[in-house]
């Protein structure tokens, strides 16, 4: 889809569920997440490779996905249940992982759905998940259990 149609497509879908239109702007360089929310700031960030790849079905999903957050940080239940409210699935979250940047920005992971933390607050992200158990390569070149991935 184009960016323009894109815009009208957000417009159309925030008026009919009872949202105000945040900031929409296109990001090229957004490898692995296909949409980032920032709550506070009103504003939504949408991965342009995505964006141009993809029909408007996929892309009203990705919309909905993103307007949910405004109101729900999280992929819990809440924001599931708005998300149905919206007429579309909760695409993107059962396989795809979300983390927490800070507060009030979420991004919604598609490529990497697999996210680890280690106890000093490092994320490695995965395409598949760890079989055996990992320790954090920035804490230490070897493994070492004081420094044990946790999957998040
Ligand atoms: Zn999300
Ligand atoms: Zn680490």
């Amino acid at each position: 889809m184009k960016q323009t149609d894109i815009l009208i497509l957000a417009k159309k879908i925030a008026e009919q569920y009872g949202y105000t239109l945040p900031k929409i702007t296109f990001n090229k360089r957004l490898k692995f997440t296909t949409g980032k929310c920032y709550k506070f700031l009103n504003w939504i960030e949408l991965n342009l490779d995505f964006c141009l790849n993809n029909n408007e079905e996929i892309i009203s999903g990705l919309i909905k996905h993103e307007l949910a957050h405004m109101k729900y940080f999280d992929h819990g239940d809440q924001w599931k249940k708005e998300v149905i409210r919206m007429d579309t699935i909760p695409l993107f979250c059962t396989a795809k992982m979300n983390r927490m940047i800070n507060d009030g920005v979420w991004t919604c992971d598609i490529n990497y759905p697999y996210q680890y933390v280690c106890p000093n607050g490092h994320i490695s992200r995965k395409k598949m998940p760890i079989k055996e158990k990992s320790s954090c390569g920035s804490c230490s070149k070897y493994y070492d259990e004081k420094y044990l991935l946790k999957l998040i």
